[in-house]
């Protein structure tokens, strides 16, 4: 068979629960509450977002919209700075042995590695460049000119049916075939992009992908003691 006309594939990752056996957005929160750089009254406001995108009454944007108001004007050179720190002390030790040894297999296989995931660049350039991963796709903050962040972020954040856009954009450009491709996550959110692609694997699923890769017959598997 002439090598040429087998499509190239890519394998995408989801982060936080699937390579990492923990969830950074909820780590981040708790180192900062514990260093004392979010007050109560922040705390309380975040827990409200979050309930109330649970119910379904916020979509996703509006909530990343409100967890990121509080750093406009922040310089992103800071951020950079604490989570780097924060990184080397807390999350590394996360990244799963099985998630490394999956990285590995479709290394060998000759795939395009990307990591797909709703976090913020700051984190998971980190985590990409870890596992040698070359490409990250998630939620792009804007900064100023001056370096700020400006509370804002590019549209649609990287989650849900945003994955899709993002991952569609970047198989465009990199002549990559989603039918051929593979997607690793944990969550039922990332359902519009586990249906998108034709090799799609449910890690340490929440009950809801659990329940939905069972009648589907897709691969589900335990990364999370690894
Ligand atoms: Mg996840």
């Amino acid at each position: 068979m002439d090598p040429s006309h087998t499509p190239r594939a890519a394998a995408f990752f989801d982060v936080d629960c699937t390579l990492l056996s923990i969830n950074s957005g909820r780590a981040w929160f708790e180192y900062q509450r514990a260093r004392g750089e979010i007050s109560v009254w922040m705390s309380l406001r975040s827990v409200m977002w979050l309930a109330l995108y649970r119910l379904s009454l916020l979509d996703y944007d509006t909530v990343t919209a409100k967890v990121l108001e509080p750093y406009r004007g922040v310089s992103a050179s800071k951020v950079d700075g604490e989570v780097q720190a924060w990184y080397e002390a807390h999350i590394e030790a996360h990244v799963c042995a099985r998630g490394k040894a999956a990285v590995e297999r479709h290394r060998a296989a000759g795939h395009e590695l990307v990591l797909l995931t709703s976090g913020s660049r700051f984190l998971n350039a980190r985590v990409a460049a870890h596992l040698n991963i070359p490409h990250v796709l998630c939620t792009e903050v804007q900064v100023d000119e001056s370096g700020a962040l400006t509370g804002d972020y590019e549209r649609p954040a990287c989650y849900g049916a945003g994955k899709v856009h993002w991952a569609e954009e970047f198989a465009r450009r990199h002549g990559i075939s989603l039918a051929h491709s593979h997607f690793y996550s944990d969550s039922f959110s990332d359902r519009p992009m586990l249906e998108r692609v034709g090799h799609p694997y449910a890690i340490n699923p929440d009950p809801r992908l659990k329940r939905f890769a069972r009648a589907r017959g897709w691969p589900i598997e335990d990364w999370s003691q690894s």
